[in-house]
């Protein structure tokens, strides 16, 4: 194995921070994937960034994969979002009362996203995804849920089941503190499997608010969905008289302006943004047919507020960005297609080193597990070699590469990735998976 001299003995201010932040923070960081536990490393503190370069308080710079975990789609500090924040911030930053940029931001999310008909904005994509469940719950007047083993959606109670991301991470089934009440309406089906749903659907007659799914499978790395699942989940909600909800907070407005939903073709009944739409502003959002839309309060009876939401330099941010990605020509041909390039590039000089792995990809997401199964569902990304991973993710850090700290992530390009910068990333990558220089196998 190499030395280490970067990534494991110098590790500089952030491990004095990080030492700082564990007085004070439970584990020292504001959410669990950040702390580097599955890397074994000490998470970098990071000071700044700019397009795809992200700077920690080192001063180390590292091109940057993790993008915030997805917002950043126009790489960090674009100039057009800075300047739209620092205009609404001048304004005031919060009045808790209707504003003009509201009305705005909604129109611009339905006009961007086919069929649909209103939106509510809410400050997180759990809150999206909690607040959309409850609209589900009290349009059908149903209280059970169909949600997928490995897909993430947030840390409210009822999702918190057998869940992806940091919770995968954490190696834990769900989490303590949830109530069996909060947790028994939660049904599990695999992902790429209908019978696993249909035969949840029988086993439960007339009691299914409503199937909740990732439409590309994004917290347990990268699953996409095979030919006919998004359609099938599509055709048994309707069947059975639930609602399908498309969690689209990552894949809003990342795989195309009207995200997954336009990308496959298929039209969910409730739909929850986050990250993108928030242009790196905690920002999240809900939205759907009218008659569904119109039970929220106060239009309807199912109760959802928010002192912040709507906050005007939040929607300031998520206007500028998202006008950007509706005006630029060609922005999402590009971007898929340089993402594509350079997920086909990697996974060629894994396939020439002889290195067992899945590589799925999709546009500007993707992700490498370290097994020889084909990738689909939870049981297979949990095939992957996470220890592999691991020294994987050390080289590449050493190399000034910042990927996600966990195998269960994707990694995440922007329109701010440069050639030159992709370039050094697959040479990083090549060095690693040289057999000599890996030292094994
Ligand atoms: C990140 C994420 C969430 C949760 O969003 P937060 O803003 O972290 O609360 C929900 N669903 C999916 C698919 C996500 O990737």
């Amino acid at each position: 194995m190499p030395e280490r001299t970067e990534a494991e003995t110098n590790m500089g201010q952030s491990e004095v921070l990080f030492e700082r932040a564990r007085q004070v923070i439970p584990g020292g960081v504001n959410s669990p994937v950040r702390a580097f536990g599955s890397v074994g490393l000490v998470p970098r503190f990071i000071a700044r960034a700019q397009g795809d370069r992200i700077v920690d308080t080192d001063g180390r710079e590292y091109i940057d994969f993790i993008g915030s975990w997805g917002p950043m789609i126009l790489g960090h500090a674009h100039p057009a979002v800075l300047e739209s924040v620092e205009k609404a911030a001048r304004d005031g930053l919060s009045f808790g009362a209707a504003t003009e940029r509201e009305v705005e931001m909604a129109e611009l999310i339905c006009s961007m996203v086919k069929d649909l008909d209103m939106v509510r904005m809410v400050n997180s994509g759990t809150e999206a995804v909690m607040s959309a469940v409850r609209a589900a719950r009290g349009f059908t007047g149903r209280s059970k849920l169909i949600k997928f083993s490995g897909c993430y959606h947030g840390h409210s109670d009822a999702m918190l089941v057998k869940a992806g991301s940091g919770v995968l991470t954490q190696g834990i089934p769900g989490s303590a503190g949830v109530p069996d009440g909060c947790s028994k309406d939660t049904l599990t089906a695999n992902y790429n499997d209908l019978d696993s749903v249909s035969n949840l659907f029988e086993a439960n007659p007339g009691e299914i608010a409503a199937v909740i799914v990732e439409p590309v499978g994004a917290n347990m790395g990268v699953v996409l969905p095979e030919e006919g699942f998004l359609e099938g989940l599509r055709t048994l909600c309707t069947e059975h008289g639930s609602l399908l909800i498309f969690d689209e907070v990552i894949t809003g407005f990342r795989l195309a302006p009207g995200g997954a939903q336009e990308y496959y073709g298929i039209t969910a009944d409730l739909v929850t943004y986050g990250k993108i739409i928030g242009g790196g502003m905690p920002v999240g959002a809900y939205g759907g047919r009218k008659e569904i839309m119109e039970m929220v309060a106060p239009a309807g009876p199912v109760y959802q507020a928010g002192t912040l939401s709507g906050n005007p330099v939040a929607m300031a941010a998520g206007l500028a960005q998202l006008k950007l990605l509706r005006d630029t020509d060609g922005f999402y041909e590009t971007l898929n297609r340089t993402g594509n390039a350079f997920f086909e590039e990697l996974d060629a000089i894994l396939t020439q080193e002889g290195v067992p792995h899945c590589l799925n990809h999709i546009g500007s997401l993707g992700c490498v597990f370290f097994t020889g199964e084909t990738v689909r569902d939870y049981e297979t990304a949990n095939t992957s070699n996470t220890t592999r991973f691991a020294d994987y993710f050390v080289h590449m850090l050493d190399r000034g590469i910042y990927l996600a700290p966990s195998q269960f992530e994707a990694m995440f390009l922007s329109s701010a990735h440069t050639e030159e910068d992709l370039e050094r990333t697959l040479d990083a990558a090549r060095d690693y998976f040289r057999k000599d220089y890996r030292g094994d196998d």
